[in-house]
């Protein structure tokens, strides 16, 4: 498990204004020291913990941000009822070498009379852009602030938000920013649910049924193994997997060009295929790259 190492058991420095924020990283920049930036909005587990550690593997400084990010939701999305536990947070990254964690109020993100926002790039208009309008505005306008804020080498984003990497990759480099982003696998349950903070508002039946979305990922690259290279073909059988286990909500199932996310029609080289399905009040997201 990537929840138990055992380096340090202080609780993380906390700083929740951007000047305390600034002050901290100041000694870390004036010694050169490799700053690295892992984003999140808390209610951490075991994926966000694989990309601290990574993190930490990889840069002299680390900074760890808990937001829940209101620009992100859509009006009828979860945003008031998002879990919001940084008192555990904190707890479980004192198991961590995580220099800094950065937890500042909504007001001290979005101060007043705040109205400018990242107008982000044509991979955002699809998959999850397509099903939360906005989304991704708030998301690149968010990194975009953490970025300019922490300054760090090299930045932390997880597969699970698969098109959220290829968003941000393409914000940085037209945008000219000084940072390397780095991808780090999907952190999965033993049955095969990629984790996430939204996986505790499943039920116990709606918890059983979950799975089945990793299952037709898993498909998908089995059928891609044994030839079959009409991405039509693979998604039938995927949709009939999510169908066996109940789940009729889906959002999307695609495969996709891993750069540009448009879909492809015959694979002949590695692509992605990503699915999106509401079970009850829970919307989860996975995907796998094949070929
Ligand atoms: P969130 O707190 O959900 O916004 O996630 C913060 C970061 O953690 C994002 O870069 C996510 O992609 C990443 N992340 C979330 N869940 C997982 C997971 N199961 N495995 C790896 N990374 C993850």
């Amino acid at each position: 498990m990537t929840d138990q190492p055992s380096i340090t058991t202080t609780k993380p420095r906390l700083v929740t204004t951007r000047e305390q924020l600034r002050r901290e990283l100041a000694e870390a920049r004036s010694t050169h020291k490799t700053i690295g930036l892992v984003p999140t909005m808390g209610t951490l587990h075991a994926g966000h913990f694989s990309l601290v550690e990574t993190a930490e593997s990889e840069c002299d400084f680390t900074v760890t941000t808990i937001f829940v990010n209101s620009t992100q939701f859509g009006q009828t999305e979860d945003f008031a009822g998002y879990p919001r536990e940084l008192e555990d947070d904190l707890r479980a990254l004192s198991r961590y070498r995580t220099d800094l964690v950065y937890a500042p109020s909504e007001a001290e993100v979005y101060r007043d009379g705040h109205s400018t926002y990242v107008e982000p790039p044509t991979a955002a208009q699809t998959l999850e852009g397509r099903c939360r309008p906005g989304h991704f505005r708030g998301v690149t306008t968010v990194v975009l602030k953490l970025l300019n804020l922490v300054g760090p080498n090299i930045a932390y984003f997880g597969q699970k938000d698969y098109q959220q990497t290829v968003v941000i990759r393409r914000m940085v480099d037209d945008l000219d920013l000084p940072v390397a982003i780095r991808v780090c696998p999907i952190v999965r349950e033993e049955d095969g649910l990629a984790m996430g903070s939204r996986n505790q508002y499943l039920n116990s039946s709606e918890r059983i049924q979950a799975p089945a979305l990793s299952k037709s990922l898993k498909l998908a690259a089995e059928l891609v193994e044994q030839g079959e290279c009409n991405p039509a073909v693979i998604l039938a059988q995927m949709r009939q997997v999510l169908a066996h286990a109940g789940i009729s909500r889906v959002d999307y199932l695609a495969i996709v060009d891993p750069e540009t996310l448009a879909d492809v029609r015959r694979i002949d080289g590695p692509v992605m295929a990503l699915v999106a399905a509401q079970l009850g009040k829970t919307r989860l997201i996975d995907n796998s790259r094949i070929g």
